[in-house]
């Protein structure tokens, strides 16, 4: 995924960091979390959950929110930058550009209007 990006410097699955992000820009302090869009409740995408033990996937799957939640504010109380990426967004080449800069932008590689 990110590998296909043509950007330097990150690490895969850093196991020390809340939350475990996907990606960990460490020197830049930007973090990446890919969001499952069923796991994470994706607005776009919403996706149907399953027929039976409704309740219990809801719970669920408001717990998945709420911690993310959680670990954006503890990680950038701490002066990590927390970039959210949603699975689908990885699909199509427009929306992985876009991330790109996104990406960039946070790691300072490009400044807002040259991108
Ligand atoms: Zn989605």
């Amino acid at each position: 995924m990110l590998a296909r990006m043509r950007l330097r410097g990150w690490q895969r699955n850093h196991k020390s960091l809340l939350g475990h992000p996907d990606v960990v820009f460490e020197q830049e302090r930007v973090v990446i979390f890919i969001d499952g869009c069923f796991w994470h409740g994706c607005p776009t995408c919403r996706r149907k959950l399953p027929k039976t033990n409704r309740e219990y996937w809801e719970r669920k799957l408001g717990r998945n929110v709420n911690l993310a939640r959680s670990y954006n504010r503890s990680l950038r109380r701490n002066g990590w930058t927390v970039i959210r990426i949603w699975e689908h967004e990885m699909r199509t080449l427009k929306l992985r550009e876009k991330i790109r800069t996104r990406i960039l932008k946070a790691l300072g590689r490009i400044t807002s209007d040259s991108g």
